[in-house]
């Protein structure tokens, strides 16, 4: 491959979440980078999509952002991130499970509830 004026340091293969951080890092230092997407949209496994019904959007892969929350990269481009429209939102009832016979287990913030929910299935389990 020539290197001439324009042509990139770096090739980057995927548009996942670790391509933009990877190439942010590697443009903040000079280098030029090239990032390829075989999809027509970047996010890889973290993405939403309007899969159900109008208005319902869905996680198709990840949905606990909480370690790219208070990551230090985070910290470091969170100025950056957030004037570019990127928002994450801390959801008191972040999971939950919906079994066949109708009955539901959720997981909240709060581990007192938790270990009530838990309870209800399982003495055993909450201990
Ligand atoms: C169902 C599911 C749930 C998850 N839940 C969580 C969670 O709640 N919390 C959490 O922290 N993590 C979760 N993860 C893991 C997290 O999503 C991944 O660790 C993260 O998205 C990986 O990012 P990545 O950029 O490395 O790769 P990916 O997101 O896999 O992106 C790779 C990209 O490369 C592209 N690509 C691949 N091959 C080529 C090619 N030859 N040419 C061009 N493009 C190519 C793909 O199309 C894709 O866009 C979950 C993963 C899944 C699948």
């Amino acid at each position: 491959m020539t290197h001439g004026r324009g042509d990139p340091d770096f090739i980057i293969i995927g548009a996942g979440i670790n391509a933009p951080g990877a190439a942010l890092t590697l443009s903040k230092v000079g280098l030029q980078v090239l990032v390829l997407e075989r999809n027509d949209q970047p996010g890889g496994a973290i993405r939403t999509q309007e899969l159900t019904l109008p208005g319902f959007r869905h996680d198709i892969g990840a949905m606990n952002l909480g370690a790219l929350a208070r990551s230090p990269f985070y910290e470091e481009h969170r100025e950056a991130l957030e004037s570019k429209g990127v928002s994450i939102v801390f959801a008191d009832h972040s999971a939950g499970t919906v079994l066949p016979n109708g009955r539901f287990l959720g997981v909240t913030t709060d581990p007192k509830k938790n270990l009530e929910a838990i309870a209800a299935f399982s003495g055993a389990d909450r201990r």
